[in-house]
């Protein structure tokens, strides 16, 4: 058995599973990531012992950069103090008595796709994944490899520029993907046009909450403003995923994450339409556009492929 962890800023979990993607055992905690770096490894340590059995090796989806050679963490900005230079795998290995691999999270959502999702159905295919929540978050799959670059961090599929003069994103590039088509983007276009008296049913449905405005919220809500607002950023994907079969010609183009339930209508179709406007040098006709087999366990199966692949990936 292999165990694999995802963590995240609010929850972590963790699971024992197969090589084949079979998980026996999982379990959820609160992060609490306020106990600072050893607080946090002291919890993911404890919640791997719950589980029961000595796993062969651990893969751990980690959201931020990693430093490969020391399996350490580099930035991980959602985290109090960010911890730079955290050396994650020399403290859990002799801990949890086996190796311990690291992987950002939104790479490990991809490659368990790869390996357990869509890519199953054609194990050397290419792939470009984009994980669609707070942030986005993205891989790149290369004839069944993941692309990692130098660094760890190639597949950064949600930080390609889209609008020159669009607003600031968190890496610091103007009119990135995330900045124009993350969830906090969509909701604050959704609580604009509650508050501007252009969203009647958005407002009856949220009682004029502004905290009750959420990508599904909006998806029900159906006003005409609204479904353009989300129009608009599924659009914004489609340029995005577009950019990406024009230079890649994958199999495969695969959304995840939690705005990935807008559904069929609201993101398949009119990110289908986009490609096929803008793809233009060769037919795109046989790329794939489709939605996580995996839901939320894409990242959790992905450590657990990690950890059954030896961390080579
Ligand atoms: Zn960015």
């Amino acid at each position: 058995m292999f165990a694999c962890v995802d963590l995240g800023g609010t929850t972590i979990s963790a699971g024992l599973g197969d090589a084949a993607g079979r998980l026996a055992a999982q379990r959820t905690i609160d992060t609490e990531s306020h106990r600072g770096p050893a607080g946090v490894l002291d919890r993911i340590a404890g919640l791997v012992e719950s589980l029961g059995a000595q796993p062969e090796a651990v893969g751990i989806g980690v959201p931020g950069l990693i430093d490969f050679a020391s399996g350490s963490t580099s930035f991980l900005p959602n985290f109090p103090t960010q911890w730079r230079g955290v050396a994650m795998r020399e403290t859990l290995a002799p801990r949890l008595g086996c190796p311990v691999y690291l992987l950002n999270d939104a790479r490990a959502a991809t490659l368990g796709e790869l390996r357990f999702g869509h890519g199953r159905s054609a194990p050397a295919s290419s792939m470009v994944f984009f994980t669609l929540g707070t942030g986005i978050g993205g891989g790149i799959v290369i004839d069944g490899r993941l692309r990692m670059g130098p660094l760890g961090a190639a597949g950064e599929t949600g930080h390609q520029t889209i609008d020159p003069n669009g607003p600031l994103c968190g890496c610091g590039n103007h009119g990135g993907l995330e900045a124009v088509a993350s969830a906090p983007a969509l909701t604050g276009e959704g609580v604009r046009l509650l508050r501007s008296g252009q969203a009647p049913r958005l407002y009856e449905i949220t009682g004029g909450d502004a905290a009750l405005v959420t990508p599904k919220t909006m998806a029900e809500a159906g006003d005409p403003a609204v479904r353009e607002g989300i129009r608009r950023v599924a659009r914004a994907l489609g340029i995005a995923a577009a950019n990406l079969v024009t230079s890649l010609h994958p199999d495969f183009v695969v959304f995840g994450g939690g705005m990935a339930a807008l559904g069929d209508e609201l993101l398949l179709t009119p990110v289908r339409e986009e490609i096929r406007a803008r793809v233009r040098m060769f037919p795109p006709d046989n790329v794939r556009v489709e939605r996580s087999l995996l839901g939320d366990q894409a990242g959790l199966l992905g450590a657990l492929a990690l950890a059954a692949a030896k961390g080579i990936v």
